[in-house]
């Protein structure tokens, strides 16, 4: 054997304390334990605790700090750590909000972070829950496991479990969302080398030149098969069959990492990704985030794994979030610029629609008629005539401020209520040639319909169903004067409401909605307020909310996510509603 190391009994703590020596503002160390922990204790959060064997470096010690744990748990090489430092751990990062513990499936590994929460739970109150990573495709049962080993897909847990912890959310959603990256993880491997355990002093397993090792873990045991050596594109084919048969990822976004065992070039780790990512596009599923690189690895071992995850919006965002820990970084406003460059991309046919859309109000003088006009009712009341009119400036005007609606989502969501607004109404747009014979109340479902159907997100349902609802209360009345104005808006505020489970005053498209009826409310007390009057007051109503929406936190929502650090921006939803508003008014004035 041949090691750059003092003596195999110190090699665990000289490595530790190595590591700490290099980040001495990031990360701390338990005296006599091995036990890496933030430099700085954040109160008010859920603590993440991981850990296991050495070996795996950057793992676990690594992933300390910001957006990720709040202490790692280091046993011997390949051996788990024992209950009492894992106590340990537990005690001293709890800052009262309780703790999850994230467990790679080894028996050793479950059997001591689970009586360690025990003791914890049991002697000190503290709130202790736990998730077991079993992301390895490769075998269903191993010589250290009952069930499949928990492998390089742990990271991932890390990353987006510890992005939650961040916002302050409770242990029970943390340990949610830690269980939803485990339950759409999956990773295979392979080697072409073994590893050497310092203690051993021998290889774990043996290979000629020629030979490869399929489905190795992560402990230096040796894989399911050995074969002849094949290309990298062939390995990585036969590595993704196992992980796509395993979990249905059609259609689907994922997270990709090519982890290298410790002993691989990261050339090699990146020859591996051309190919993965190519075979990904092919079968259309689309590639959210990349990582190449060595994130959980098995000392000196020639080798790579591939781990996939299927991601949905909450997963997207806080993998997203920022990180700042020893091995993994992510700048949260670097993200954004990403996201930025996307949504550019997707927005070069905005002048397009626009084009279309005037084109299409000019040529249709019918619509707006001097005898269906308003000024003929003393502008009492809407009609279907000017209901289209109302709905085509609703629809230039989500068109010309996606940018806008999209930067809002961008700094406190995911930057896409601009899109997703653009897309519903430029589809409500397709529909308004078939609402000429439709009255009023069938057109305004007729919306609510395609605005579900096409926009997406929270807001899409959301707004779908209050136009549906608003639409349904209407039936078939022939107008629609104040009263029925603030009864149809009362009605879509309870169907979001009874969806979304919101109230006013938690940072959403509701905190412009309720000024505006309540302003509507008001106008239709004073007999004198016609339709116009009332709605430029409900206008500002809404936009006095929206701004409102400011000096909140959001409690519900995407936005919710960042808790108090969402204050200080305007809620894209409730923007979007005051500016729908406002394009109904100056559709009944054109
Ligand atoms: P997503 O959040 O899924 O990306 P959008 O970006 O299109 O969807 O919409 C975000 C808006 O939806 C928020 O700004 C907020 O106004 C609104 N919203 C989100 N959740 C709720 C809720 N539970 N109740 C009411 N409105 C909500
Ligand atoms: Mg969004």
């Amino acid at each position: 054997m041949k090691k750059i190391i003092n003596s195999v009994e110190l090699a665990e703590q000289q490595m530790i304390d190595g590591m700490v020596k290099a980040h001495p503002l990031k990360l701390a160390k338990l005296p006599n334990e091995l036990v890496v922990l933030r430099k700085e204790k954040k109160q008010g959060k859920v603590a993440l605790v991981s850990g296991g064997g050495s070996g795996h470096e950057p793992a676990h010690a690594g992933y300390v700090g910001y957006g990720m744990l709040d202490a790692a748990v280091a046993g011997a090489v390949f051996t788990s750590p024992s209950a009492e430092p894992v106590y340990q751990a537990i005690k001293t990062v709890d800052a009262g909000r309780g703790v999850l513990m994230i467990i790679k499936n080894y028996t050793g590994d479950v059997l001591n972070f689970t009586l360690a929460g025990e003791q914890a739970a049991e002697e000190d109150g503290i709130k202790v829950a736990k998730v077991i990573v079993n992301d390895d495709v490769a075998v269903e049962n191993s010589t250290w496991t009952s069930g499949r080993r928990g492998v390089a897909g742990t990271v991932f847990v890390h990353k987006i479990a510890g992005a939650l912890a961040e916002t302050g959310a409770a242990l029970e959603e943390v340990q949610a969302v830690a269980q939803k990256v485990a339950d759409h993880v999956r990773t295979m491997g392979m080697a072409i080398r073994p590893c050497t355990v310092p203690a051993a002093g021998i290889p774990g397993f043996e290979l000629a030149e020629d030979e490869a090792e399929i489905g190795i873990g992560i402990h230096g045991e040796p894989g399911v098969h050995k074969e002849k050596l094949k290309t990298a594109d062939e390995i990585a084919d036969q590595l993704l069959a196992h992980i796509l048969s395993d979990l249905d990822f059609k259609d689907s976004e994922v997270a990709v990492m090519i982890n290298g065992c410790g002993g691989t070039p990261l050339m090699e780790l990146y020859l591996v990704n051309n190919h993965v990512s190519d075979v990904l596009a092919e079968k259309g599923i689309s590639v959210f985030r990349t990582f190449v690189g060595n994130y959980m690895t098995s000392l000196d071992m020639e080798g790579f794994s591939i781990t996939l995850l299927r991601l949905d919006e909450e997963m997207k965002t806080l993998l997203d979030a920022p990180a700042d820990t020893p091995a993994l970084q992510v700048a949260g406003h670097v993200s954004i610029a990403n996201r930025k460059e996307e949504i550019l991309r997707k927005d070069c046919s905005t002048d397009e629609v626009v084009k279309n859309i005037k084109a299409d109000s000019s040529g249709s003088d019918t619509i707006r008629t001097k005898e269906n006009g308003p000024d003929q009712r003393n502008g009492n009341g809407i009609d279907q005539t000017q209901l289209l009119a109302i709905l085509k400036n609703i629809i230039e005007k989500m068109e010309c401020e996606k940018q806008y609606l999209t930067e809002l989502d961008n700094v406190i969501g995911d930057g896409d209520h601009g899109i997703n607004m653009a897309r519903g109404f430029h589809a409500v747009l397709e529909r308004l040639g078939d609402y000429q014979t439709m009255c009023m109340g069938e057109i305004l479902q007729d919306v609510g319909k395609t605005l579900m159907k096409t926009v997406g997100g929270s807001s899409g349902p959301l707004y779908g169903s209050a136009f549906k609802k608003a639409g349904s209360l209407l039936g078939g009345k022939e107008e629609i004067r104040t009263a029925d104005l603030s009864q149809m808006l009362e009605a879509g505020i309870g169907q979001i409401q009874k969806l979304g489970k919101a109230k006013e005053g938690e940072k959403t498209m509701l905190d412009a909605m309720f000024p505006a009826l309540r302003s509507l409310k008001e106008s239709q007390k004073k007999e004198s307020g016609n339709m116009k009057a009332a709605l430029v007051n409900a206008v500002q109503a809404a936009e006095a909310g929206r701004d409102h929406t400011k000096d909140i936190a959001a409690t519900k929502g995407r936005a919710s996510y960042l808790g108090e650090r969402s204050i200080g921006h305007i809620d894209p939803g409730a923007a979007s509603f005051a500016l729908m508003l406002s394009a109904a008014v100056e559709g009944i004035a054109q």
